[in-house]
Formats: structure tokens, sequence, C-alpha cells
């Protein structure tokens, strides 16, 4: 039969299933997901969703009907554990198994997890769920000590919700800045310098050693001989593309699955989009992999096309938002290799630039802090690889429309 199958139910996959219908399929579609939810959006975990300004309906990514409307049939709470290409047909871990004409891999990503000793005491989280969610904010009282480790986006936007909910908040970072991954040392000490006015300790150059206490965690030692007393954890030090399925049926894998830009994987039945994936990009000329909802929404459009026989290649600039506080930070493109860093405004003492990264003279990049004029430009800047004149970036008199010219 023509049926498709998608395994994983996160962003990619429902934006798979609405693309599938939209561009006319008629067929059975079954989804497989191991969580127990409907597909829900990420993004709020780390911030509205976690401070309680929102309820799981505003994250769900689809209303409850969704499915059922669209013909679909779905299989929450259901790991598949095997992809027969021979047979063409997938196992699944309560012991049933569905033929498939076609199938999608949206697996995502899992937390990378931290093993040093004490990892497994009680008080140590992650977030990467629902369930991880409600597990941080169990421990959100007042004056509660919370160690954040790792000052990347998501332990910074967890230490903005946390101190905002009064809970005295430590953030420990190995590098000798915040985001030192993604953003020019400038962004980097405006963030240090926005957290500390609001009360979060940032504490740079330190790297965990080990967690202790006797079953719960009390403190996070470090290897530097430091000591952080807490009540609890919350590590963010990155994830893993969930690659492990693709790679025991034989597909290739390079750093995630590797897709082409239709989402095909080695095999031409099997397409693949999200985390989970590596993609050529023509933009940077690399296989990248992201993890962005941008990237798990297009590709999930590109593989539906693909599943049904069109073609929707994607190759785009990547682009990636993260909240902080009032700091609405959008960043377009990958500033990797930039030979200069170019500031729009005043990150000294304001709440609105951005920086431009020119690679020699050429924009590959831009962080964009509350300045969605500069971002909305800068996508389509950064994807004609427009040649741009320093002088003319940092004075705020040239208009943002302007700045091509
Ligand atoms: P996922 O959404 O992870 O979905 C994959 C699903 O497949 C999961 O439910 C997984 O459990 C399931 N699965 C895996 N293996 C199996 C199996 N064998 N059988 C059945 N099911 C399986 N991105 C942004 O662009 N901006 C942000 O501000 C941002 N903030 C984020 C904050 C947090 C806290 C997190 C965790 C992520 C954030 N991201 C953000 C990243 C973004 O959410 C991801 O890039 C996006 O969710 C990827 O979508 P996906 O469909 O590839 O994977």
């Amino acid at each position: 039969a023509d049926d498709i199958l998608i395994i994983g139910a996160g962003q990619a996959a429902a934006q798979a299933v609405q693309s599938l219908r939209a561009e006319g399929f008629d067929g059975a579609i079954r989804i497989f997901g191991d969580e127990p939810y409907a597909p829900y959006q990420r993004p709020p975990l780390s911030k509205k969703f976690l401070s309680g300004e929102i309820g799981f309906d505003r994250v769900e990514l689809k209303a409850q009907d969704f499915y059922a409307g669209a013909g679909v049939e779905t299989h929450w709470g259901t790991r598949v554990t095997e992809i027969d290409r021979r047979e063409k047909r997938i196992l699944t871990g309560d012991g049933r198994s569905f033929d498939y004409g076609k199938l999608l891999i949206a697996t995502g990503s899992r937390v990378r997890e931290l093993n040093v000793p004490g990892f497994d005491l009680d008080g140590v989280h992650y977030l990467r769920n629902i369930d991880d969610v409600k597990s941080i904010q169990a421990h959100f009282k007042p004056g509660a000590k919370m160690v954040v480790v790792g000052g990347g986006y998501i332990g910074l936007e967890v230490a903005a919700v946390a101190v905002k909910r009064g809970l005295d908040v430590t953030v420990l970072e190995t590098a000798d800045r915040v985001m030192a991954r993604v953003v020019d040392p400038i962004v980097s000490r405006f963030y240090e310098r926005v957290h500390r006015e609001e009360g979060v300790k940032i504490e740079t150059g330190v790297t965990v050693a080990s967690f202790e206490g006797e079953d719960k965690v009390t403190s996070v030692a470090s290897g530097e001989g430091r000591r952080f007393p807490c009540d609890f954890v919350v590590v963010g030090i990155g994830i893993i593309p969930n690659t492990e399925l693709a790679a025991e049926a034989g597909l290739t894998v390079e750093n995630g699955i590797a897709v082409d830009e239709h989402c095909r994987t080695s095999d031409p039945d099997i397409c693949a989009a999200g985390d989970c994936t590596s993609h050529p990009n023509g933009v940077y000329g690399h296989r990248l992999r992201l993890e962005s909802v941008h990237n798990a929404i297009e590709q999930g459009k590109t593989a539906a096309a693909t599943l049904t026989g069109k073609e929707k290649p994607y190759n785009q600039v990547p682009w990636f938002w993260s909240d902080q506080y009032d700091l609405k930070l959008q960043i377009v493109g990958l500033s990797a290799g930039y030979t200069e860093a170019v500031v729009r405004g005043d990150p000294e003492t304001g709440r609105s630039f951005a920086v431009f990264y020119l690679k020699d003279g050429v924009l590959v990049a831009v962080d964009a802090i509350n300045r969605a004029p500069e971002f909305m430009m800068s996508k389509m800047l950064t994807a004609n690889q427009a040649r741009l004149d320093p002088a003319r970036i940092r004075d705020e008199g040239v208009g943002v429309k302007e700045l091509a010219g």
C-alpha cells in the first residue's frame, strides 16, 4: 500500500502531517510518538510554559481533534523499536508491526547527560519535555537555590524564569563566557550584564566535577575546587540527535541522519526531518545539523512534498530565537568563521542592538536583540550573501532597508 508512517511526534512530524494532507495525499497516515502527548512546541518549555504564563493548550501544535479530522491514525505513547527495510515495516515496543509504503523519521534529539559522580541523585534535572517541566516546577519556591549547569540558551532562559519567580539562581558555565558557541563576546557580555542586573549569579570558567548529597543533591562541586550549595540542579549542556533507529536499519548517518535537499535518506522510500538530520546547505556550502523550530518546520514541509512525489527543495538560511526577560534575541545564519563583528546600537547601556557578522565583507549572520527590522532584513541579506559596508551598518542614520545599497 502507499501508507505513510511517521516515527516521532514532534514539531517536524506535526508539520509533515499537515503538509501531506495539504499536498493532497489521501492515503493512510499513521504517526507514532513515544511521549504520552500529541505533538507540542518545545520552545515554551523554557519560557512561558515553565513560568506558568501559558498552559498545555497553548503549547500543543494542533487542536485535539485535528488528527482525527485529518484522518490520521495516532499512536501516542508508542515507541518504534526497529525499521525493517527489507519487509518495509516497523516494529513497536509493544510488539506490533506496521507495513509502510513510505516512511518519515522525525525522532528529534535527546539531552546530553552529564555523567559525573552523583549524576543520578534526586534533584538533578534536564529539560526536553513536558514531564521535565513538571519536575522542575515542583522546586519553584521563592528562595529555593537552583544551580544551572550550562550557560547556553536553555540554561539562561530557565535562569531568567526562575529568578523572576524569586529563586536564588546560579549559572555555571565552563567557557569564559555564556553562549560562547554561538555569539560574539559583545553579545555574551551583554547577556551576562543583564542577568546579573536581574539577580542571577553567572560563574564562568567552572567545570562541574560532581553532584554531592545523600540521596538528593545538595551541592555542585567544580573541578576548580569550588562548591555551590543548591536545592536542585537543571543541566542544559546540549543535545544528541536520535539516529540509532536509522543507523541500525543501515541508513547513512553523518552527524545526524544524512538527507539530501529533498529530505531523502539513503533509502528512497524513507525521508527524515528535524533535529535528527543533517542536510547539505547551499548557502554555507556544507552539511548542517540544526536544532531549531524553523528547520523542523521547513524539513517537515519538504519531506511531505517528497513523500507525495513532488519537489520542494530545502535550502534556507537558518534562524533561531531566544527569549530572556524582555529581550527577544533573534539569530539569522551561522556566524562560525566570521572575520568581523559590527555593532549597530549600544549594547553597553541599552537593551536593543544588533551584531552583524561579516566574513571577508560578506554577511553570514546577525544577532538582533529587540531589533525586529534588522532581523527581517538580515534574513534576505544573508540569503543573498550581501556584501555590506561596516560604516553604514554602524550608522543608525542609515535605515535598515538602505543597508544593502
Ligand atoms: P522533537 O520536537 O524533539 O520531536 C521528536 C519526537 O519523537 C519526540 O517526542 C521524541 O520523544 C519522539 N521519538 C524519538 N524516538 C522515537 C521512537 N523511536 N519512537 C517514537 N517516538 C520517538 N528552537 C527554536 O527554534 N527556538 C527556541 O526558542 C527553542 N527553544 C527550545 C527550548 C527547549 C526547552 C527545547 C527542548 C528545545 C528548544 N528549541 C528551540 C528546539 C526545538 O524545539 C527543536 O529543534 C524542535 O522541537 C525539533 O523538532 P523535531 O520534530 O525534530 O523533534
